[in-house]
């Protein structure tokens, strides 16, 4: 069993703690919100007083951190993990940050003897707390070979996606589509009610038709024809809409970075700015259909 440091017990990072520790893991947290820390002890975790304290004498460190600010202070900063933790132990953050920087931190801490991936994941909280996320990982070969077994204990997909920032990059595509075709198939449900046209006939059709994907059976914006989603509960998350304008823009940052054309991926980052800014952030990000359909 591994001895790991997990900074960041969040939303996401806290049940994943939990995981590792479920799995007989001996899991030191760290975290600034008492709260956080206070929830690892209590499901049996030891808490540390600073990132310093905790990422000594581990076999690996995990972060889970809000962007890449967070990372590069917490991975590079002084008292940071690569001053305070022994040459060889792995870092893994699984937080979704912008490629250029999860390129920049695992170079940093290769050059001074530290293998680290990047593992960013999907599947939200409810994958969280249950195991199912889906890891994407960037990172070297052996790297990738030492992180597996320390993630499947959080995770029912694992992938290694390429070198260091693979694992991001994917994580932004990914969810450029799903943000791209909810407005898609939003849109088509107005269109719908404005025509006449009954949501589950549509569903029952465009389903078993070239407009089916996941945002339309999984995710489906309106009431009734999936009752699993976030629209049959008034929009609550789900996968807050905050969360989906963040990736879009990490996603149109790469994309001006590379000179990638992504003009629908660039509307959506437009229209999920609007969304959120009307105050509507923490909805799911399937309730964009009401600012479709002019609702305030
Ligand atoms: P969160 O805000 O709930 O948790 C982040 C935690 O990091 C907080 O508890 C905060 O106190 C802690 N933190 C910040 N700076 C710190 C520092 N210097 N030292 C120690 N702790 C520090 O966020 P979350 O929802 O858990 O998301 C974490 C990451 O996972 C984000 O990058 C997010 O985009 C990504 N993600 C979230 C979801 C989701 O559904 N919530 C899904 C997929 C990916």
């Amino acid at each position: 069993m591994a001895r790991i440091a997990f900074i960041g017990l969040g939303n996401m990072g806290g049940p994943m703690a939990r995981n590792l520790l479920k799995a007989g893991h001996t899991v030191v947290g760290v975290d600034l919100a008492h709260a956080a820390c206070a929830a690892h002890a209590a499901a049996g975790g030891t808490v540390a007083a600073s990132a310093a304290e905790a990422v000594r004498a581990v076999d690996a460190v995990v972060t889970m951190l809000p962007v890449g600010r967070h990372v590069r202070e917490v991975v590079l900063g002084e008292g940071g993990v690569l001053a305070s933790a022994a040459p060889g132990t792995l870092l893994i953050d699984s937080s979704t940050i912008d490629v250029e920087t999860a390129r920049a931190v695992a170079a940093q801490a290769e050059a001074a003897g530290f293998p680290m991936v990047d593992a960013p994941v999907s599947g939200g909280t409810v994958g969280a707390e249950a195991a199912t996320l889906t890891f994407m990982v960037g990172g070297p070969e052996e790297a990738f070979r030492r992180a597996e077994p320390l993630l499947q204990p959080m995770g029912r997909t694992i992938v290694h996606a390429g070198p260091s920032g693979s694992g991001q990059a994917a994580k932004i595509c990914n969810n450029m589509i799903a943000g791209t075709t909810m407005i898609a198939v939003a849109e088509a449900f107005v269109l719908a009610e404005r025509l006449g046209l009954d949501a589950q006939k549509l569903f029952d059709i465009a389903s078993k038709s070239s407009g089916q994907c996941w945002s339309l059976t999984t995710y489906c914006p309106v009431p009734g024809p999936v009752p699993t989603s976030p629209a049959n509960r008034d929009h609550k998350p789900g996968f807050a809409a905050a969360l989906m304008w963040k990736d879009l823009k990490l996603a149109q940052q790469a994309a001006a970075a590379t000179g990638a054309a992504t003009p629908l991926g660039a509307q959506a980052a437009a229209l999920y700015a609007l969304f959120c800014g009307s105050g509507h952030g923490d909805l799911d990000f399937s309730g964009i259909v009401r600012m479709l359909r002019g609702e305030g």
